[in-house]
């Protein structure tokens, strides 16, 4: 979408922004797009969404076998939108196991356009993703917000000068005060994500139905289970046990009561008393 100054900020591709591949490798070498992960919740097929509002305006399908030349982006999808500032602009997804869109298409911001795959120059399921401005490959990364994540502390990300089109918004600070958070509802892969994170600070991990209750654990621990938890735009709450009752407090309060009614039945004899002496005082 457009934003202030004419400005450009693309939609995130995929769900979950985890970066693999920069525009440069980890050598230097020239990669010209950011490659993105697309394993999670056990499979490597992944909706593909529209960058901006656009037209397709190259869809490409791969032979089963060459991966060089065009052939290396496997099957694809190249979308045209609108200009920026006077230079033509597109975004390119490549190695997708299948596309849902026609040349020629209007397609929406976030409209579904493929499913990620690993066909032509690919060694393993991701996204590659490229930005073209006036039919120059540009870092994506400046095309796009601060909130992904790299596979790697190699990956890489911004050239001198360069940086996101917005940072991303500071999630709110919650602060939790239980020492053991509800988690979910949580899908099978988020779930064995969680377990392992609770595993690792040593915390138990126990289901409840579509959710997880992990703890109890240490503030440090708890923070790290939350943020994990955000990250993964799960829901988080307290979680406190169903009330123990406390036989102690139960029996505190019963000998409170009995001193009470002492006190009542030993205040109503002394008035007693008293009636009976005024009667005999009048008779
Ligand atoms: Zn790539």
């Amino acid at each position: 979408m457009r934003i202030e100054n004419d400005m450009v900020l693309f939609n995130w591709p995929l769900v979950q922004r985890i970066l693999t591949q920069g525009m440069y490798s980890s050598t230097g070498k020239w990669h010209g797009a950011i490659d993105m992960r697309c394993t999670w919740d056990g499979t490597t097929i992944q909706p593909v969404y529209a960058a901006e509002d656009g037209t397709v305006n190259w869809v490409h399908d791969w032979d089963g076998k060459t991966v060089t030349g065009m052939q290396s982006y496997g099957n694809a999808v190249k979308i045209r939108h609108a200009d920026y500032k006077g230079l033509s602009l597109e975004t390119r997804y490549a190695h997708l196991s299948s596309y849902v869109v026609k040349n020629g298409q209007q397609v929406k911001e976030g409209q579904l356009i493929g499913y990620t795959g690993n066909t032509g120059n690919s060694s393993g399921a991701h996204l590659h993703f490229e930005v073209i401005l006036e039919g120059e490959r540009r870092n994506p990364l400046v095309w796009l917000d601060n909130d992904f994540s790299l596979a790697w502390d190699t990956v890489y990300t911004y050239g001198p000068g360069e940086g996101p089109v917005k940072e991303e918004q500071e999630e709110p600070n919650m602060t939790y005060t239980s020492d053991t958070l509800k988690i979910g509802p949580v899908s099978t892969g988020d779930r064995t994500t969680m377990k392992a994170l609770a595993s690792q600070l040593g915390a138990a991990a126990q289901d409840q139905g579509d959710y997880l209750l992990i703890g109890p654990m240490e503030e440090e621990a708890r923070d790290k289970v939350a943020e994990k938890a955000a990250a993964l735009s799960l829901g988080c709450a307290d979680y406190t046990a169903p009330a123990q009752t406390d036989l102690t407090s139960v029996l505190a309060r019963l000998d409170s009561q009995d001193k009470v009614l002492e006190e009542i039945s030993s205040g109503l004899s002394l008035i007693l008393d008293k009636l009976v002496a005024a009667g005999k005082a009048l008779g």
